[in-house]
């Protein structure tokens, strides 16, 4: 039984089967089984907010108004240094494009705005996640999460999604593309956020 929602599921406001996939496996061993929004049928807000937060929790309320159950939304991105922070909360939208998301495409955009920056390597950087768990009442709570690393080129590894073959974590000499799920999920911006949220439920 956890303090944040009641039952053993959990919807998961995202369409991002990537991200869905990951948060099962960070809950499964809490006995809790999500259910995405595509799955309830439910539509993608827009996001138009210029933070994590902002943006976590339009897609948390969204979800909860339109089923009267709490929801859990996740935002994330990337926040290059010597790109003041870009792509940030703009990470997905760097890669879209007429026919869908081109994460090759995103990766080589980031390796252009940096090569043009000027600025040396290393270049650091950090991926950020914002969970909010919105309650049908219109309350939420907030657990960031984050994990430094530095952008490196070429693209390695075909793990995870996204921009993990460009993407070292710190203390680490591989990229998230190249390691092993479990392995990701133990130390990433996600599993920082989830410690938290899970501490909040379930503590
Ligand atoms: P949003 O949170 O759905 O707005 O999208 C976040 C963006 O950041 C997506 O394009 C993801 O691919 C990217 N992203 C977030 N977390 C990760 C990760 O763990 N690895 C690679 N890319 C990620």
């Amino acid at each position: 039984m956890s303090k944040g929602f009641e039952g053993d599921r959990l919807l998961v406001a995202t369409h991002n089967r990537g991200k869905l996939e990951e948060i099962a496996d960070l809950l499964r061993p809490y006995g809790v089984t999500v259910v995405g929004a595509a799955e309830m049928d439910l539509p993608e807000p827009e996001e138009t907010g210029t933070t994590f937060v902002e943006n976590a929790r339009i897609k948390a309320h969204a979800a909860a108004q339109a089923t009267g159950l709490p929801a859990l939304a996740d935002d994330s991105g990337i926040a290059i240094d010597a790109l003041d922070g870009a792509p940030g909360v703009y990470t997905a939208d760097w890669a879209e494009t007429e026919t869908g998301r081109d994460f090759v495409m995103a990766m080589e955009k980031a390796r252009r705005a940096l090569l043009d920056s000027g600025k040396p390597e290393p270049w650091t950087a950090r991926f950020c996640c914002t969970l909010v768990l919105a309650h049908p009442d219109g309350s939420d709570d907030v657990f960031p999460g984050e994990m430094p690393g530095r952008v490196v080129w070429p693209m390695r590894g075909d793990q995870g999604h996204g921009y993990d073959p460009i993407f070292e974590p710190e203390g680490y000499d591989i990229t998230f593309g190249e390691m092993d799920r479990w392995e990701k999920n133990r130390i990433s911006h996600r599993a920082d956020a989830f410690a938290r949220f899970v501490t909040h439920c379930f503590g």
